[in-house]
Order: structure tokens, then sequence, then C-alpha cells
């Protein structure tokens, strides 16, 4: 098999009607999907789509993403995927960015693409009215080497970078992540995760569709209405979230005081998990998440494992056929164990390169394969790794290096504390200096000398952060992900 969607048609051909997809009060069969697939693979060429094509899915999740998803591959396009909460700016930055053709969307997106400027955009395909041509082209599948999505990052340290990924690195990550999770045609997994990013598209769906299993997709995630699924339906086996679904989920089971039926697997990724949650949701849950991480550029890197040792706070290890390592940011000698330093993967998941940007692939790619994630970690001398921080957001003051990370988990056990993101601002004499914004629980009130007290109890007194500032929510992206460079934006306007 050399694409996903082969992977689809043939078990459309052998289980047609196994089912794929829920949504809502519908049921998709593999059958149907893969029909439904092939139709619009032939009308994208009816309507003049050449090979390498860019095709855009500026849609909210539902079966039809999927379904475009597939037929694009099919009729040999590319897939470029768009935040749906995207507007203006962020939408002409993509669109032009990635020389869009065709752009299939709803009613919402139809109206949010009408004044923007996009020479390349030949059509805007509405999935909800528009019937697409009975073409009669024949498809041809994939190739392992053809061009295949062009993802966004979260634009979390800035501009989002489209990604360029070919059917080899899809299928070599869905092989990965089904392996190491035990991912099986039994399972059938709960979605509420955006299908525009890594995340729910290149995890939750390729991996649902590659092992023939099935997926209950929701448009959004609402903590009550998640909740009351798993309490109902046992069929379901699994569950991928951000950290903060989780905490969500939690603080709603909390309240009703019960929990659902025990899953096989809960997954959390995207974001880091805190020790602090993943030790409440086992206790009140009874089960321990499988942290993993992951990015755009590369879909899956480490994973906690399966069966053995899932560890707090850490994002456990390679992917069966990757390789990680630790090196040093200027030098880059590779680390021993414990020592801090950028974390590097190589790998068949590694991506072809950004879009239209030759100059940042060369700085991420080394010419032996190996990727630089921009992301600081340290790996233990048993080989569980754990994220510090992102490179770019790295504090240091007076010579010295702060990892925002370990200051936010202490103060994420402070009682007054719900929410904290450690940044750094300018200093004339220190070059950096930590500042911690917090969002206090309902009810407390934030002393910041105590705060800062509670610090210095716990670390190193230039870790602690010298200012404390109160805010009513962090400025956070699509995914969840807290936006610092925003926060250190709004710190320098007071
Ligand atoms: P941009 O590259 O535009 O700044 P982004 O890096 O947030 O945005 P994504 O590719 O969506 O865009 O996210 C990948 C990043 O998410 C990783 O580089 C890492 O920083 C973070 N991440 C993912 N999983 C985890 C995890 N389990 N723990 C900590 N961080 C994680
Ligand atoms: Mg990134």
């Amino acid at each position: 098999m050399q694409s996903l969607v082969e992977v689809v048609a043939h078990h459309a051909q052998q289980q047609p009607e196994r089912l794929a997809l829920f949504f809502h009060d519908r049921v998709i069969t593999y059958a149907q999907l893969f029909q439904e697939s092939a139709h619009f693979a032939r009308g994208l060429s009816a309507l003049g789509l050449e090979p390498g094509d860019r095709v855009a899915l500026f849609l909210e999740t539902c079966p039809e993403f999927v379904v475009a998803y597939l037929g694009t591959h099919l009729a040999g396009g590319i897939v470029v995927l768009v935040n749906t909460q995207y507007r203006q700016r962020e939408l002409s930055h993509i669109l032009n960015d990635a020389g869009v053709r065709f752009c299939v969307t709803n009613e919402t997106g139809e109206e949010a693409l009408r004044s923007l400027s996009v020479p390349t955009l030949s059509q805007v395909i509405r999935i909800d009215t528009d019937a697409l041509p009975h073409g009669t082209a024949s498809l041809t599948l994939p190739t392992a080497e053809a061009p295949a999505v062009i993802g966004y990052t979260s634009g979390t340290t800035g501009r989002a970078k489209g990604a360029l990924l070919c059917q080899r690195n899809l299928l070599a990550n869905v092989q990965a992540v089904t392996t190491a999770w035990q991912w099986s045609e039994r399972d059938r997994l709960l979605l509420a995760l955006p299908l525009f990013h890594a995340h729910g598209l290149m995890v939750g769906i390729h991996g649902t569709l590659y092992t023939g299993a099935s997926a209950v997709l929701y448009r959004s995630f609402r903590a009550a209405e998640i909740l009351d699924r798993l309490e109902q339906d046992e069929s379901i086996t699994m569950f991928f979230g951000v950290p903060t679904m989780y905490s969500r989920l939690l603080a709603e089971a909390r309240q009703r005081g019960r929990v659902p039926h025990p899953l096989r697997l809960y997954v959390s990724g995207s974001a880091p998990l805190s020790a602090q949650l993943f030790t409440e949701f086992e206790q009140l849950f009874g089960q321990r998440i499988l942290e993993r991480y992951g990015m755009t550029e590369t879909i899956m890197n480490l994973t906690n494992p399966y069966y053995g040792e899932r560890r707090a706070g850490t994002v456990g290890k390679p992917f069966p056929g990757q390789e990680a390592r630790i090196v040093d940011m200027k030098t880059r000698a590779v680390l021993p164990p414990g020592e801090i330093g950028e974390i590097e993967v190589r790998g068949p998941h590694v991506f072809v390169g950004y879009w239209n940007l030759p100059e940042a692939t060369a700085e991420v790619l080394s010419a032996d394969g190996w990727f630089k994630t921009g992301d600081l970690g340290w790996c233990s001398a048993d080989g569980y790794y754990t994220i510090t921080g992102r490179a770019r957001e790295l504090i240091i003051s007076g010579g010295y290096n702060i990892y925002p990370r370990e200051v936010e988990e202490v103060l994420a056990t402070h009682p007054a504390i719900a929410e904290v993101a450690v940044f750094g601002v300018p200093d004339p004499d220190m070059g950096e200096q930590v500042v911690a914004a917090v969002v206090p629980k309902p009810g407390a009130t934030i002393d910041e000398a105590a705060i800062i007290a509670f610090c210095r109890e716990q670390l190193a007194s230039y870790k602690k952060p010298r200012q404390v500032v109160c805010v009513a929510e962090l400025p956070r992206n699509a995914l969840g992900k807290v936006q610092k460079h925003l926060l250190a934006a709004q710190w320098k306007e007071r």
C-alpha cells in the first residue's frame, strides 16, 4: 500500500459494510466513504484539477471533510489544511502562500472568503450545497512520493508555516502510531479535535481508517457532552485530546461525582500535560493518560509506552522506526542523558520541507536527515524524554538558562492558581527577566509576594518570577496552546 486512500479502497472492497464514521445521527460505512471520495475525485478532475494543484479544506469537522480529503488525493491534488477560526489576514496568508486553486468550504466559510483576493483560486466548492459534476476520469492511486498535504503549523511562535508531507510520510506515521498503541479494527475513537490539524486528522482519522476501525466525530469539544457520550456509549474504546480537554473533563466529572467506564486508551498531546493533571486524572478516572509528542512537520515523534510505564511529565520514547536525540543548541554535539538541549528526530515521518520556504527548510533539516524540532528537552538514562519548552521561549537571565515549563509546573501546584504561563521579557540589567501570567482560581486572590516566595522555596532564586501578573485568561490558539509571544507583547504595552 502506498497511500491511505489505497488502504481505504481495500477496506471498502473487503468489508464494505464496516462502519467508519459516526457524526450526529449519520453513520458512514467504508464502502460509502470510498465511493463518495471517488465521486469527489472525479468531480474535481471534471472541474479541471491538474495533478499537484492545491485544494484547501476550510471546513469544520464533518464526514464530508474526510471525503474531500481522500478525494483530493485520489484526484492527484495536494490538500491544504486551514484552521476554521482563521479570518481575513490568516486566510489570505495561507491561501496565497499555498497558491490554492480550489477551496472546499460551507456557508460560513464562503462568507469569510468573499472579500479575499486570491488570484490562483479558480473555484469555491460549497460542500453543503454544490453538487460536483459527474466526472468520468479514471482515477489513479497516489504513489508513495506524491505530495499529499500542506499542514500549517499552529502559529504559536509566529506566523504559520506550511509543512509539506508526502504519502510516504503519512503512511510511515500511521504505521508507527497504530503499532505503538495497539490500535485495531475493534477500536472506536471519540474525536472532538479539529480535523485541520495533525492531531485530529493525521493521528485520529488516519489511525482509524488505516486499521479499519471507527471514529465518532464531534465538531467541537464540550466537556459535558463528551462525558455524556463516554458514560452512555460503551462501544467507545479511545479518546484523544489536548491537555485543556483533560482538565475540563476532570472538572466536569468531579462535579458529577462519577466517571465513565474505563477506555482502552486516553491519549494527550499538542501541548504539555502537567504531571499534576496526569496524577489528578489517574486518581479520579483510574486511568493513566498516554502522553505523546508531535508536530505538523513530523506528525508523531515520541510516545509513552502502551505496555510499560507511562511516566508523568514525560513524552516517552521514539515511535518504532524513528530516532531521537538531544543536541547542544550551539555546538550541535549530542548530549548525554540528563542534559537539556534541542530535540532532534530522524525517520520516514519527517516532512519534505516548508512550502515556498527553502531557507527555513534548510535551517531545520540537516543533510543526514536529522530534523531540528525547536523544542528543548532531556532524555533519562532509561530513554524517556521530557520536554522543557521551546527553544524560542527559553529565558536567559543573568547568564542562566531558565526553562519556563519548570517554573510553570511549580506554580501550577499553588492553591490560588488555576492556570499559568511563564515567559521572558527584556531587562536592561539581566538580559531577560521572568514574568508569570496567572489565572486565579475562582474566588482566590493573587498575592504577588507570596507567590514569588512560594517559587523561591522550591526553585533556585534566579528562576523565580520577578513579576506576577493576574489575567482573566491565557491567550490560546485553536489547539489550546498558550501564545506566549502575545503575553510578552501585552506586557510591553503596559
Ligand atoms: P509554530 O511552529 O507555528 O510556532 P506550533 O509549533 O505550536 O506552531 P504545531 O506543529 O501544531 O505548531 O505544534 C507542535 C508543537 O507542539 C511542538 O513543537 C511542541 O512544542 C508542542 N507539543 C506537542 N506535543 C507536546 C507535548 N506532549 N508536550 C509538550 N509540547 C508539545
Ligand atoms: Mg512549531
